[in-house]
């Protein structure tokens, strides 16, 4: 798929999508601060939200950079380096939440596009 943006569209998308601070992750952080979970704690492979108690990690993917299956869409310029660099954040995700599993935590990966269908629903941790 070639990426159906122009250079300026994509780039303003771009750096929405790199913003960490966006609206439905706000929401969602104030679900989890309620239920015990700290917001962007300076841990291992930073997580967007930890709860040491419960021994639970949350990070919120956002859907370019870490390849969403569903809105990934392959930049049309520096293909490479986007491929690469995608690839390489993809790869270190995986080896992140190993890391996580294999000291016994639990680790929930969230995409960003799910972020706004969690407000309704109830989570249960
Ligand atoms: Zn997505």
């Amino acid at each position: 798929m070639t990426d159906i943006f122009t250079k300026r569209k994509r780039s303003l998308i771009m750096s929405k999508i790199h913003s960490r601070d966006t609206k439905p992750e706000l929401k969602l952080k104030n679900l989890l601060e309620k239920r015990g979970f700290i917001y962007q704690p300076k841990e291992f492979g930073r997580p967007d939200f930890i709860n040491y108690k419960k021994k639970i990690v949350i990070f919120v993917d956002g859907c370019f950079w870490h390849k969403c299956p569903e809105h990934f869409v392959k930049p049309a310029t520096n293909a490479q380096f986007w491929k690469k660099k995608i690839n390489e954040n993809a790869r270190r995700d995986k080896e992140i939440t190993l890391s996580y599993q294999c000291s016994g935590w639990r680790v929930i990966r969230i995409w960003t596009h799910q972020i706004k269908f969690l407000k309704n629903k109830k989570l249960i941790y």
